[in-house]
């Protein structure tokens, strides 16, 4: 009877996870017209300094809401569209939705950085960068109003590549964030050898507290490395007021978070900045 159940197990076992790569291949061919029908948006999150109440940019995060399954997690879709190939189409629309909204938006008079999320594939995509060259010096993206965020891990599965292109498109004034910062394996030489101008430190450090922890020593340690680094250190996550006064008095630069602003569509942004009262007036862009 041990045996028996064992093998029913097995077999429910087999048949969910056929289910799941039958849900992952449907989603992946309807990802594929997403990007081709321009159904995909952009929401955007804003990055403030803490010291001044400036309005630093935005982070552009990708939204699908499928027709048939749902609004579907970035989390799930960008990593299928990684191990498939579609992330470059996925990047390339991407960064062409986000120059065309910082081209609105410069029409209304704001001035705001936008940054989007590489992922590691794409910096050997050899339409990249002359993607990114023509958005920048033909379109709105000049005078570093684009930035990068690539996270540790992504630097690290092709470190001399990702040099390679991340001085290419430094010589085009593009700022790079490391994201995630905490979480990846980075190697401290290559840290010191990338053109980084932001460090963004991940949630999982920002989220606890209790200032008398061993997490404070870590947090204080990072902001002071990428202060060192000559980075502007930004916070993720920053879910209440006690955690950003908290990361004020240890001297970080920037935050974003929930406490701040949720990821928001375009037009709310604009809303945002004038009403919301984050933003002091003569700093909104
Ligand atoms: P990320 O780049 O680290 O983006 C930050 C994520 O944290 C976003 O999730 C954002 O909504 C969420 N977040 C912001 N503030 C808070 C907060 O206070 N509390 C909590 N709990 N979460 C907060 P989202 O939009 O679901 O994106 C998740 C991840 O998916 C991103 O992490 C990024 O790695 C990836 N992603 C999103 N959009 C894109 C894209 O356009 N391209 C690529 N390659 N990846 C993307
Ligand atoms: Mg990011
Ligand atoms: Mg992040
Ligand atoms: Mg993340």
């Amino acid at each position: 009877a041990k045996a028996k159940s064992l093998r029913i197990r097995e077999c429910y076992y087999r048949r969910e996870q056929n289910t799941h790569s039958l849900r992952k291949l449907t989603l992946l061919a309807r990802l594929k017209t997403a990007i081709e029908q321009d159904q995909l948006t952009l929401v955007y999150q804003p990055k403030v300094n803490i010291h001044n109440h400036s309005l630093v940019g935005v982070e552009a995060l990708v939204r699908w809401n499928d027709a048939e399954y749902g609004p579907i997690s970035p989390i799930e879709f960008v990593t299928w569209a990684e191990k498939s190939g579609l992330i470059n189409r996925l990047t390339r629309w991407v960064l062409n939705t986000a120059e065309e909204q910082s081209r609105a938006w410069q029409v209304q008079g704001y001035m705001i950085p936008i940054a989007v999320n590489i992922s590691p594939t794409n910096l050997s995509d050899p339409k990249l960068i002359p993607l990114i060259e023509q958005l920048v010096t033909e379109g709105s993206f000049g005078n570093s109003m684009l930035e990068l965020e690539i996270t540790e891990n992504a630097m690290m599965e092709n470190p001399e590549q990702a040099l390679k292109s991340m001085e290419e498109l430094c010589k085009m004034g593009l700022k790079f964030a490391i994201d995630d910062f905490g979480t990846g394996l980075s190697s401290f030489s290559y840290l010191l050898k990338m053109p980084i101008s932001n460090l963004k430190i991940d949630r999982a450090f920002i989220m606890n507290n209790d200032e008398n922890d061993k997490d404070a020593v870590i947090l204080r340690s990072m902001i002071k490395l990428g202060q060192g680094l000559g980075c502007i250190v930004t916070a993720e996550g920053v879910e209440d007021q006690l955690c950003l006064e908290r990361l004020k008095s240890l001297g970080c630069d920037c935050v974003q978070g929930f406490h701040v602003c949720r990821p928001i569509p375009a037009d709310e942004l604009l809303r945002w900045i004038d009403d919301s009262g984050w933003v002091a007036q003569d700093k909104a862009a």
